[in-house]
């Protein structure tokens, strides 16, 4: 199987190492160092013991140079899914597969509406990686992957899960899609605007009494979303949940901090807005989700004029 990722960032990059075991792998990316640095000295993934290991893989950031593939996975940020879909459809086969394991709602449906909904699945992964600069990538974390099912994509998604589990992931497959993407959507509600604007790793959310009741309204409208949607989410107290989360990765600096630590865009429209969005138009408040994300939208648009320092 030829497997190409597309965004060979922290996670892209992981994957991509991972899969090399299991199946061709090619990394597309548009970061020129990155790539170069694995082309020139391969790809260096610090484990999760601190080990390091070094992998030659193919990268390029040009999609007109990669051969056909059967499955594309695509790990970038969201504002970037619609032009990723765009590099995929150059190369993906007819009856391959587009696979994203991105944060955030509506990932999937950007991708489907690109190479139509056949070719396009999604789940989510408690997977975590850091970038720690071109070439070099840590696994912060590591969990299962959930991916959704459907019955035209069934055969061809047991085939990538067979790859998944060859390469060491831990797959679980599911019929109900929009569970999984919202019972990891919570716990990223929870967690990832907050250590943002409060530029603190996960676990000092729980040490911090006001972002913790923060933490605890913005996870109760995104609950209460999920049931106006009818949503079932895949453990019974999202709170507590978020809290285990924050907890059980207290050294990590989320998604959203490492965004705002270096001046990128976040991931905010897709999270804490795709809370605001379905709350708008299932009748539901979400008056704490809707500060959260005027606040890192105002972060992203003062990253040029911030003060950092005394005086
Ligand atoms: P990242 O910023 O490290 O990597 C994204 C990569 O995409 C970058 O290397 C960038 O150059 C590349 N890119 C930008 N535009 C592109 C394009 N048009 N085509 C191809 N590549 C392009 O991001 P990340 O942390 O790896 O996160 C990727 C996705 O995975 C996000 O949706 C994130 O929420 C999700 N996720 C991240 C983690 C984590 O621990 N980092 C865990 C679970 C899910």
């Amino acid at each position: 199987m030829h497997i190409t990722i597309v965004g060979a960032g922290a996670m892209g990059s992981l994957f991509g190492a991972k899969l090399s075991v299991a199946a061709r792998v090619t990394l597309l990316d548009p970061w020129i160092e990155h790539v170069r640095a694995v082309q020139d000295h391969g790809l260096t993934i610090v484990g999760l013991d601190g080990s390091e290991m070094n992998l030659p893989l193919t990268a390029t950031s040009d999609p007109d140079t990669v051969s056909e593939a059967d499955l594309g996975i695509i790990f970038v940020k969201s504002h970037a899914t619609q032009e990723a879909s765009q590099w995929v459809s150059r190369f993906l086969a007819d009856d391959g597969l587009a696979l994203t394991l991105q944060n955030g709602v509506g990932n999937a449906d950007t991708i489907s509406h690109v190479l139509g909904r056949d070719r396009a699945v999604a789940g989510v992964t408690s997977h975590g990686a850091t970038l720690l600069g071109p070439g070099r990538v840590r696994h912060a974390g590591q969990g299962p992957t959930h991916l959704g099912t459907r019955p035209e994509v069934a055969d061809r998604l047991s085939r990538v899960v067979r790859i998944l589990r060859e390469a060491g992931f831990e797959v679980h497959i599911s019929e109900n899609l929009e569970s999984l993407v919202w019972s990891k959507l919570l716990i990223n509600v929870g967690i990832n605007p907050l250590t943002a604007i409060l530029r603190v790793p996960n676990g000092e959310l729980l040490n911090i009494p006001s972002a913790r009741v923060l933490m605890s309204r913005a996870v109760a409208e995104a609950e209460a979303v999920c049931r106006a949607k009818g949503i079932e989410l895949t453990y019974s107290d999202p709170l507590a949940r978020v809290e285990d989360v924050a907890r059980a990765t207290a050294a990590n600096r989320s998604s959203m901090l490492q965004d705002v630590v270096r001046g990128a865009p976040t991931e905010i429209e897709v999270i804490n807005g795709a809370v605001v969005e379905e709350g708008h138009r299932t009748g539901v408040d979400t008056p704490v989700n809707s500060c959260l994300v005027e606040l890192v939208r105002a972060l992203e648009d003062s990253y040029q004029v911030r003060v950092d320092a005394p005086g």
